[in-house]
This record gives structure tokens, sequence and C-alpha cells, in this order.
């Protein structure tokens, strides 16, 4: 009998290794690359615990050395979408009323498998798949993948706490439903993190899942699915279905039990998907819940009394790493004039400073861009700056895809703070910097506010605080994670929950409660003890 209340404690976040030279993670990471490097495997699809292979395939290959073919991979058509519904509404029967505290378990086994057994095979499975070194996979693949698992057995626990107050002659409560079909789980390249908690999420609560996984992320994903295999996950709970997103997308959107859609990357997908949810509205057993991370714009505002290294650093840090391939990177930045000569030659230096090159030489800081449509379509932008009247590249401004799609860290000048690489999202290491006069500083805030549609992330840089306290007060609407003193990436589950508005998604802040109760369906069930036995009330009575 099981009639204990459970209360999961506040999770530690995972640390973050260091991967010194010849280290014990060290030494298990390299032997691991060099095991992947070695190997071409198959990805099949997985339904219902099945795996399915159909025939119609593709290839993985390395960002940085494209030649290179790390799987090859089956993709889903029509009838294996037909097959993940059912598949998902079968599991459903079991999942969804199984007791909450065995949902968690798994969610936990998992987070201590990829801790522990499979730290390594994540994280070369990333590092080689997605292009990112040792450190932005670990605290991608392994750290932020646990600290959502963590935090999501936690955050459901205080959910599933929260009863209505019962009045004399009833008891109330609340029955913590899982939405009534599967919700849609579509991933982004760019974290492997991510790709778990848009399954997991939604998972714990107790709904079951179809996956649409990138196909630039498919090596990582793959053996996340099967670490969640590994942890106890029945079969039906994740449904894998790699392939092309619209033949896919188009399919799931159209079954009656499609209950919501948990979705990061781009904010034309997400809109696609919103729109096409609204064409097949009246076929929808229920509204079906819908929540999109998407795209970012995301800035710097440098006060004039901030201190330019710290300034510096952050830049490089806040708009390179993962070669700015991180929805919070820094893309645009506004410099007052009195710091820039100093700024620029601190900014220009480091990052004509930076190495480049494959994941496994750990001097390292960026790798290759994602694939050649990432690639040419950031070189554009390039271009473009290149030969405009409006702006002048004062760092990097190269590119090479012969062996890897690789792209130098660009800083552009804008002489227009409209200029093009001012306001539309490149996803890429493209820095775009607008120096305003320092008696125009209320005109550049309110420049920093408007220029974009996005509100993600942005960073404030001051030693003034009542100044960064006007700024951060000024830019409210401007992003969903603001920062004082501190680059605009890294948030930490937990710690900075994630998420933003305008064009920058639903800002349901995922790995916390405000995301998880999206995946839930109360019902409220009140009990009365003594139930009336005459319809007419006491007042009715008079003569
Ligand atoms: P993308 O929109 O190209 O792809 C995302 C996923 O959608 C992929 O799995 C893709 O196959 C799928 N997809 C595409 N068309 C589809 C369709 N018609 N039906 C169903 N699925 C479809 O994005 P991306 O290039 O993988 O990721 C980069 C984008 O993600 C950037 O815009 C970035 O800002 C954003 N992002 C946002 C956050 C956030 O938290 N706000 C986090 C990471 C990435």
């Amino acid at each position: 009998m099981n009639n204990a209340i459970y209360n999961f404690s506040v999770p530690v976040n995972e640390p973050v290794l260091e991967y010194l030279k010849e280290s014990k993670e060290r030494t298990e990471l390299e032997k691991e690359l060099n095991r992947q490097c070695k190997q071409e495997i198959e990805i099949p699809l997985i339904i219902g615990g099945k795996e399915i292979r159909t025939g119609d395939t593709g290839k993985v290959v390395m960002p940085h050395r494209h030649g290179h073919v790390l799987a090859t991979y089956h993709k889903a058509g029509e009838k294996e979408v037909a097959m993940a519904v059912k598949a998902a509404k079968e599991a459903h029967k079991l999942w969804s009323n199984l007791t909450w505290t065995i949902r968690a378990s798994i969610l936990l086994k998992a987070a201590d498998l990829i801790s522990t057994k499979y730290r390594a095979l994540m994280n070369a499975s990333t590092m080689l798949g997605q292009s990112k070194n040792m450190y932005q996979s670990e605290i991608d693949a392994v750290c932020e993948s646990i600290d959502f698992l963590k935090y999501n057995t936690y955050f459901a626990g205080r959910i599933y706490e929260s009863q209505p107050r019962s009045a004399f002659n009833q008891l109330n409560r609340m029955e913590f439903r899982a939405l009534e079909g599967f919700v849609f789980a579509v991933s982004p390249f760019n974290f492997t993190a991510i790709a778990s908690n848009l399954n997991m999420a939604p998972v714990m609560m107790g709904n079951t899942t179809i996956w649409k996984p990138a196909t630039t992320a498919l090596l990582s994903n793959y053996y996340l699915m099967k670490v969640f295999t590994e942890a106890g996950l029945p079969a039906g709970v994740i449904n894998f279905l790699p392939g092309r997103g619209s033949t896919i997308g188009n399919n799931v959107l159209k079954s009656k039990d499609m209950a919501g859609i948990h979705f990061t990357g781009s904010n034309a997908t997400f809109n696609h998907l919103w729109s096409e949810v609204n064409k097949n509205l009246t076929a929808y057993k229920s509204y079906p819940r819908l929540v999109g991370e998407t795209g970012g714009k995301d800035f710097i505002f440098v006060h004039p009394s901030s201190n330019p290294d710290e300034v510096a650093a952050n830049t490089i840090r806040g708009a390179f790493e993962y070669q700015g391939q991180k929805c919070s990177a820094a893309s645009r930045m506004y410099i007052p004039q009195s710091l820039w000569p100093e700024l620029k030659k601190l900014i220009v230096d480091m990052a004509n400073d930076i190495r480049m090159g494959d994941v496994t030489d750990v001097k390292n800081f960026m790798n290759a861009v994602i694939d050649e449509k990432a690639f040419d379509n950031i070189r554009g932008y390039i271009d473009y700056a290149k030969e405009s009247k409006d702006a002048e590249i004062i760092a990097g401004g190269k590119y090479d895809k012969s062996e890897g799609y690789f792209i130098r860290p660009t800083i552009i000048q804008a002489f227009d703070p409209q200029f093009k690489t001012m306001t539309e999202e490149i996803f890429g290491p493209v820095l775009t910097v607008y120096i305003y006069p320092d008696d125009k500083l209320d005109e550049a805030i309110d420049l920093c506010d408007n220029t974009s549609p996005f509100g993600l992330t942005g960073a404030v840089f001051s030693r003034d605080r009542v100044a960064a306290s006007k700024i951060c007060d000024r830019l409210r609407y401007a992003a969903g994670n603001f920062y004082i003193n501190d680059k605009p990436t890294g948030a930490i589950v937990g710690l900075q929950p994630f998420g933003g508005s305008r064009a920058s998604g639903t800002n349901d802040k995922a790995g916390g409660e405000f995301n998880l109760v999206r995946w839930i369906s109360p019902r409220t069930i009140k009990e009365t003890f003594v139930p009336v036995k005459d319809y007419k009330y006491p007042y009715m009575k008079e003569e």
C-alpha cells in the first residue's frame, strides 16, 4: 500500500567538471571521442519501443569535418506518424495513471545515468554531431540535461502539493490530470538538454510524446532516447521520429489527439505550427497547449560608467561561444562614444585571438557552424555588410567551408542603428555594434528597446548602480532574461528560469513550475457530506 506524501528536496545543480589534462573525465572522454569517430551507426525510428527502419535514409556528418559520416538515419513518413500516434495513445493509459513518484524516479535515474555511465557518451556525441567544444558540451548535454530532469521532479511535487481549501460540509481536492492526448515535442539542433526537456517535462506530468528531433542533432538525441529507455521509460511514452519537419509536422497536427506542442526553434517554424493548429482547431478534442521558445536578437547595453575589461571579456563569450548559435547569444551592442576607442581595441584583439577548428583540439574556443544552410545564411549577412556603406567589418569577416563550416568571429560596426544586422536574427558568430553619443543615452535605450521584434535576453554593463536599475526598468519588455554586469548567455536551470516574450516565444520558463503547469489539465472534485433534500431556500417559506 502506498499512502505516503512524497516530497523531493531542492536539487543541487550538477557540477561542471574541469576536464584538465589527464583527469579521469578527460581520459574517458578522449577514449569515447576516439571510439565514436571510428564508427558509423544506424539510427532507426523508435515507435512504441520498437526500432523501425524505413529505408528512406539520410546522413549525419560532423559540421567541422563534413566529409566524415557519423550515422545513417531513417526518415519517418505518413505511415510511421500514424503508428506513433497510436503508440502514444496506448502508452498514455499506463503512464498517465502511474503514481507520479515512479515517473519521477525514472527521470532521476536518467539524470544519474547521464552523470555517470553515459557522461562521456553524451558529451562525445554532442561534440562530434553538433560541433561543440568540451566545455560547451559539458554545460549542455550533461549538466543542463541533468538539472532539467531533477528540477522537473522537484517542481512537479510542488504543483501536486497545492490543493484547494474545503469549507463546511464538503471536501475539495484537485486531481492533476495529464493532457488528454499526446504532446508533439519539436526540438532544435543547438542544445541536447533542450531536446531532452521538451519531452521529459510533459512526460513528468504524465503525458506521452511524439518527438521530432532536429536532423543536425540526431546523434546525441538518439543516445538520449536510449538512456531514457535504460532508465525504465515504458514503450510508447516517447516516440522518436527523425525525418522531414514538414512531413512529420503536417501529419501529426492532423490528429484529433494532438493535445499540445512543446517547441524550441526558429520563430518562422513556430509561427507555421501555430497557424496549422489554427486551421485544424475544430478537429481537436481539446484546445492544444502551444508552448514555444523561439529566436532572439540579444543585446548588450554599455553605460558610460562601465569597466571596459569586464565588458570586453563578457562580450566575446556572450557573442561567440558555440559560434553564436545560442538563442541567447549577444548579437547587437550599444556602446557610448567615450568608451569606444578602448573597448574597440579590446574586443577586436580578443576576437582576432580566438582559435577555431576541430572539437577534439582543446585549444579551440570556437568550432564550426551547424550545416551548409546556416553557413550560407551567415555568410550572406557578412557579405551584405562588406558591400554596405552603412557598416564596416572591424574583425573577422572570413569564412571557409571546404573542410568544415567555419566562420571567423565577426564584428560589424553599424553607422545606422537600424542596419540589417542590428535587427535580424543571424544565429552565427556575428556581433554588430552601434556607437551612441554619451549625451544621447535616453535615445540609445529607446533604440535598444525598439530595434528588434524579439525579447529574449539582454545585458546592461554599468558601475553606476542607479543607472543600471533605471535601464533595467526602461527595458522591461526587451528581454525575458535580463543581466546586470554579466553576459546574456548561460542561464542555469533552477537559478535563472529561461524564456522571452515578444517574438521570442510564449515565455513559459523551461525547467520550472510555469512550464510544467502547461502539461496538466486539473480536475476539481467537490464532495458534499450532507446533501440538501429540499429544492426551496428557507426564506421562500415565509408567509
Ligand atoms: P528550426 O525552426 O529550423 O527547427 C526546429 C525544429 O523544427 C527542427 O526539429 C525542425 O526539423 C523542425 N521543423 C521545421 N519545420 C517543421 C514543420 N513544418 N513541422 C514540424 N517541425 C518542423 O530551428 P533550429 O535551426 O533547429 O534552431 C535555431 C533556432 O532556435 C533559432 O532561431 C534560436 O534562436 C532558436 N532557439 C530558441 C531557444 C529559446 O529558448 N528561445 C533555444 C534554442 C534555440
